[in-house]
């Protein structure tokens, strides 16, 4: 997780502090590369609190990580994690372009753009304090269309079910992000982290995480986790394109 373990935002099923943070390394992205590759993983998911204190909202943690990375290891496989970006979501874009272009070019692979969406429209603000739906799905579309003859950039994105949405209100999100192009998707069950978090509104039957896999597949995701245990990055390195020795998920 970069930048710090402060968050500017308060999420209600989240137990990440918040606060205003003060944190930041410049050295950070060297540091991080280096533990990857001493780590010996393959794949790495970089994610991040938010940080609306920050002019670029943290994207340059991201590129500069992910540039420090394949420098030293070209085929590492990378998960972006990201917040919404707030105000700077087409800098935050125009930079990744920028930085996956700098790769010497056998390092400029795939890379999954993921942002989670998290829950339905309806329960955001009781949910997502801060976060705005449709600012979500923008960030997502941009995801989706970055240019794709440096890499194949692929959106994801993640639901927590047991919040109490509806299957309806769950499909129509489903369907939201399909026609912005996301293409991988996970679902998985609510769990309360804390007494202080929002409290489980329904524990799902494993046979509808079943049916919504089906029914995210027939609407055209190409990559789909369902299940009561799956958390975002579950899998996150199986993409399509990059061949892994070994499958470190981290
Ligand atoms: S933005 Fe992310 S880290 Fe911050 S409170 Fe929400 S879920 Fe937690």
């Amino acid at each position: 997780m970069l930048l710090g373990d402060i968050c500017t935002r308060a999420c209600a099923f989240c137990s990440v502090k918040t606060g205003k943070p003060t944190w930041q390394d410049a050295d950070e992205a060297h540091r991080v590369a280096e533990a990857i590759v001493e780590m010996g993983l393959s794949f790495v998911v970089l994610t991040s609190v938010n940080r609306d204190d920050l002019a670029d909202a943290g994207a340059g943690a991201f590129a500069e990580s992910l540039r420090e990375l394949r420098i030293r290891r070209p085929d590492m496989g990378v998960e972006f994690l990201t917040p919404d970006f707030r105000k700077v979501q087409s800098e935050a874009a125009d930079l990744f372009t920028r930085t996956l272009s700098s790769l010497p070019s056998n390092a400029r692979r795939d890379l999954i753009w993921g942002h989670n969406i998290e829950t339905v429209p309806r329960l955001y603000r009781e949910a997502r304090k801060g976060a705005k739906y449709e600012r979500s799905l923008r960030l997502l579309k941009i995801a989706a269309h970055l240019p794709t003859h440096l890499a194949t950039v692929e959106a994801k994105s993640a639901l927590m079910l047991g919040l109490g949405e509806t299957r309806d209100e769950v499909i129509e999100v489903l369907r939201d992000l399909r026609a912005v192009g996301v293409q991988r998707l996970s679902l998985g069950q609510y769990l309360r982290p804390t007494l202080d978090n929002l409290p489980v509104a329904r524990y799902l039957h494993p046979d509808e995480f079943t049916e919504y896999e089906t029914i995210g597949r027939e609407l055209g995701f190409t990559w789909v986790k369902a299940g009561p245990l799956v958390r975002s990055s579950y899998y996150a390195e199986e993409i399509q394109g990059i061949s892994h020795a070994e499958t470190d998920a981290a």
